[in-house]
């Protein structure tokens, strides 16, 4: 008998129909990659994917950041021979210890002679005439036996859930606006967790905000990486556009002049790079930028299509994501962000377009443009 980890993928890439195959393969990259150094060995029997490998805990704690899959068990895999199913069930509830069982067929195998009802009711007859103070418990059973009916027979009874999603790098590219907060980093999984590609971009405004600030924009970058593999962030120096505008602007529309400045480097960065589309960090209602005017101000700059994963979700509900993926420690350190050292004490809630875009007119917004995007650093992650 042999202890192998299988990996069930999402079952949103069993409905690709004829592109399934495509969506396959590049899984199956991911989980290459991601393994990447351990040793390994995948077996595939009749349309599910094994793995075989000594350190297996380091292989599953790996995998679980690999999107695209839904679940991950580890099984033992015995002939398909009907002693040795009915043997390997028994040990099964055996060693969980449970009170109340259940045996959940699949039979794969048409060839074998018991139907996957048969092979239920058999089974779970045998496990109760050996093993005492046991029953069956159908609907709520402490012990769920699976029997996996393939050219092999696989029994498991502990799944593990995993992140589900879309295997990263088959849903297009977007351009994540990361900046220090809670918030970004969220919104770069969730789109990263839907297949789509995420390279990041922040905008850096030296000295008010330190090196350190950068520092910490990068190490959450890299805490992205480990689910992305790589990405690009893109430093744009920010200072000149924020003195410019706090020079000549009206205070109380500082941040949404300066949003729409963010939104219209990042969207020309997208485009000089052949990225799709634009994603923030941005939940209705949050802060006084993130009203629907303001959002309706900022989207104004865009030229694509620009995501906000987290739109109708609360904090509450952000920060949990956060802390598990891994973000939240890094995000919560103290240094100062762009736009909380530039905040007006009554900034508009409401602004309104035609207005917002005149008070920008005396600017020189392209020439500014062109210098940050001229200016900025590339760091590859
Ligand atoms: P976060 O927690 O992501 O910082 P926030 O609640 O602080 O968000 P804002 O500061 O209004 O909200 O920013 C809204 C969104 O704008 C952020 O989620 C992020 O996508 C983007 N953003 C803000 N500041 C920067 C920056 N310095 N560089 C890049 N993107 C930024
Ligand atoms: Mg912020």
């Amino acid at each position: 008998m042999k202890k192998l980890i299988m990996v069930k993928y999402a079952s949103e890439i069993f409905l690709k129909g004829l592109n399934k195959g495509k969506f396959e393969k590049k899984l199956r990259d991911n989980m290459k990659r991601s393994l990447k150094g351990l040793e390994y060995t995948f077996v595939h029997d009749s349309g599910r994917w094994f793995l075989e490998g000594s350190d297996v805990d380091e292989i599953i704690e790996r995998l679980m950041k690999v999107f695209g899959i839904a679940e991950i068990c580890v099984v033992s895999q015995i002939e398909t021979d009907y002693d040795a199913i009915k043997a390997k069930a028994l040990e099964e509830v055996k060693e969980s210890g449970a009170k109340t069982f259940k045996i959940e067929t699949n039979r794969a195998n048409k060839t074998f002679a018991y139907n996957s009802m048969e092979i239920n009711r058999e089974v779970g007859a045998y496990v109760l005439d050996n093993l005492q103070d046991i029953t069956v418990d159908i609907h709520n059973p402490e012990c769920m036996v699976h029997i996996d009916v393939r050219d092999n027979t696989y029994v498991y009874s502990k799944p593990i859930k995993a992140l589900n999603g879309m295997p990263y790098g088959t849903n297009g590219k977007t351009l994540l606006m990361l900046s220090g907060g809670i918030d970004s980093p969220v919104a770069g999984y969730m789109m990263a967790r839907r297949g789509v590609e995420v390279d990041c971009v922040y905008f850096h405004s030296p000295p008010y905000t330190s090196e350190r600030a950068k520092d910490k924009v990068k190490k959450l970058a890299e805490i992205l990486t480990g689910y992305i593999g790589r990405t690009n962030l893109y430093v744009v120096p920010f200072t000149d556009i924020q003195m410019q505008i706090i020079e000549k602007c009206r205070e109380d529309e500082l941040t949404i002049i300066m949003r729409r400045f963010m939104m219209s480097i990042a969207c020309r960065i997208a485009k000089d790079n052949e990225i799709h589309s634009v994603a923030t960090g941005e939940s209705i209602g949050q802060v006084a930028s993130q009203t629907m005017q303001g959002l309706v101000v900022s989207n104004d700059c865009a030229d694509r299509p620009v995501f906000r994963p987290l739109i109708a979700l609360d904090k509450i509900d952000i920060m949990d994501i956060s802390r598990k993926i891994g973000t939240y420690e890094t995000s919560i350190l103290p240094y100062e962000d762009c736009c909380t050292i530039f905040v007006p004490k009554h900034p508009k809630t409401k602004p309104i377009l035609e207005q917002i875009r005149k008070s920008e007119s005396i600017l020189d917004k392209e020439k500014l443009i062109e210098e940050a995007i001229e200016k900025t650093e590339i760091i590859r992650l």
